[in-house]
């Protein structure tokens, strides 16, 4: 049973799947008028985890996720460019994929274009006019009457009083009440536009997700995801458009990502301020193994926290990997496959299956690494291999860990700091000696505090330890 928190009614719920085994899933993906950044990169990685882990179950799972290749920003950047507007959105789009794959991003099943489904968008802004939801202005605009329908603000908890009060009275003549929204743009001299019953214009940006999202999956789907920043008013809006459209339920599930916050203080000034995917990847080497930094740092955090982004939490995941990757690599030889002694997939399942905890399957994970440790100390060669199978098939449901370990421990770059040699001798020794007490624990603090400082430590199966830089 997978449960799963609801925005709408802020609560986890059983997922109970409209059609039994068959589930529809739509997230709002990017304005393609500038590289991804790093809040980009967590909804990508966050809805991607998910969609992964729902298809681990069995489930089968239409995935959507839109592209908005038409608004404000992508005109006036393609104005400030002296290009045209699909120009600048086609090369974005080629960079965003760039970025997909570095991240281990999956490809959804469907990505509709916002400037593809200009008929669907007439089409549904048609139906809300004709059912008193909607009406031209005489700018040539056409609006969304709020008050039209009564449960608008419910996905964020407010009420249209609430609203009212906050809403800016911003002297806008062409609208009946401040809180209306924009559904049909009319167009200025030089924008790009399409023709419509109410003149020449453009989608505003709530109604595509509308009519894309039922164009894809129904009037009524399964789950609905995006930012939390998308809450209020983009989902807020959507929900309203479209149930006053169809008459039916629009979603079951609203699911959001929460923040990504940047450490200013601590954050090194080789990155800069604005932290785009490609910015990230180059501080590595080897922009493979910095992907996967990327993504492990991302799932570290649960998906609704916000996610703290500094140098130390890229170090931190980097090293986490390293000791992933250092087990996955210690077993690769073919061997027998053993018994696992504990029910270490249970655990990660069961932490995935409530509201997909990646912290605690993450730590599973590091559960399944122990048991290498043990195993090929006690000289249990098969067990040990079998823990890292399910090491690397349970990565797998995360995106992480398909890289041969071999490549992703080899090409790094030199330590940092001085390494002193005799210090690192007296830790190794102190290690050996909290293993030979088996204080696992004491340990393991010890090679993560090493791994930290760029060191690696090699275990033989006689016993000794070896250690080199990574
Ligand atoms: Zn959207």
């Amino acid at each position: 049973m997978i449960k799963i928190y609801n925005t709408l009614t802020r609560r986890k719920e059983k997922l109970t799947p409209r059609i039994a085994g068959e589930l529809g899933i739509y997230v709002c993906g990017m304005t393609v008028y500038d590289y991804c950044h790093l809040g980009h990169a967590r909804v990508l990685v966050v809805f991607d985890t998910i969609v992964r882990y729902l298809r681990a179950t069995g489930l089968k799972v239409k995935y959507i996720r839109n592209i908005t290749d038409i608004d404000d920003k992508i005109i006036q950047r393609a104005a400030e460019n002296g290009e045209p507007f699909n120009q600048l959105t086609d090369r974005f789009i080629r960079a965003m994929h760039e970025d997909c794959l570095w991240l281990g991003v999956l490809p959804p099943d469907d990505e509709p274009r916002a400037t593809a489904h200009i008929g669907q968008i007439l089409q549904m802004i048609t139906t809300l006019i004709e059912r008193d939801f909607a009406y031209s202005a005489a700018n040539g605009d056409v609006y969304y009457r709020v008050r039209q329908f009564p449960q608008y603000g419910r996905l964020s908890g407010k009420t249209i009083d609430q609203l009212q009060v906050g809403a800016r009275v911003e002297r806008d003549h062409s609208k009946e009440d401040p809180l209306d929204f924009v559904l049909w743009k009319g167009a200025k001299p030089g924008e790009p536009c399409w023709e419509s019953p109410w003149g020449e214009g453009r989608p505003g940006w709530h109604i595509e997700c509308s009519a894309m999202s039922t164009h894809c999956l129904g009037n009524h789907f399964d789950i609905h995801g995006g930012g939390m920043d998308l809450q209020f008013p983009h989902h807020e809006n959507e929900i309203a458009q479209s149930e006053s459209a169809s008459g039916e339920h629009f979603v079951n599930l609203w699911m959001h990502n929460g923040y990504v916050q940047i450490d200013q203080e601590k954050m090194s000034k080789s990155l800069g301020n604005f932290f785009t995917i490609r910015e990230i990847l180059k501080t590595d080497n080897d922009q493979e193994r910095m992907g996967e930094v990327i993504r492990y740092m991302i799932l570290g955090s649960h998906y609704r926290s916000p996610l703290n982004f500094s140098d130390s939490a890229l170090k931190s995941a980097k090293s986490a990997l390293t000791r992933l990757y250092l087990a996955l690599e210690k077993t690769q030889r073919k061997e027998s496959v053993g018994s696992l002694a504990a029910d270490i997939p249970g655990q990660f399942h069961q932490a995935m299956s409530d509201d997909f905890n990646t912290p605690g399957a993450l730590a599973a994970l590091f559960e399944l690494v122990r048991e290498v440790n043990r195993a090929i100390d006690d000289g249990r060669r098969g067990e040990a291999k079998s823990a890292a199978n399910e090491l690397k098939s349970l990565g797998a449901l995360l995106g992480i860990l398909q890289q041969d370990p071999g490549r992703f421990l080899g090409s790094e770059g030199a330590a940092e700091g001085a390494v002193d040699g005799a210090e690192i001798d007296q830790l190794v020794a102190d290690r050996n000696q909290a293993r030979a007490d088996r204080d696992w624990q004491k340990a393991d603090l010890i090679r993560d505090d090493l791994l930290s400082r760029g060191i690696l430590l090699e275990d033989a199966p006689d016993g000794s330890t070896r250690w080199r830089l990574a």
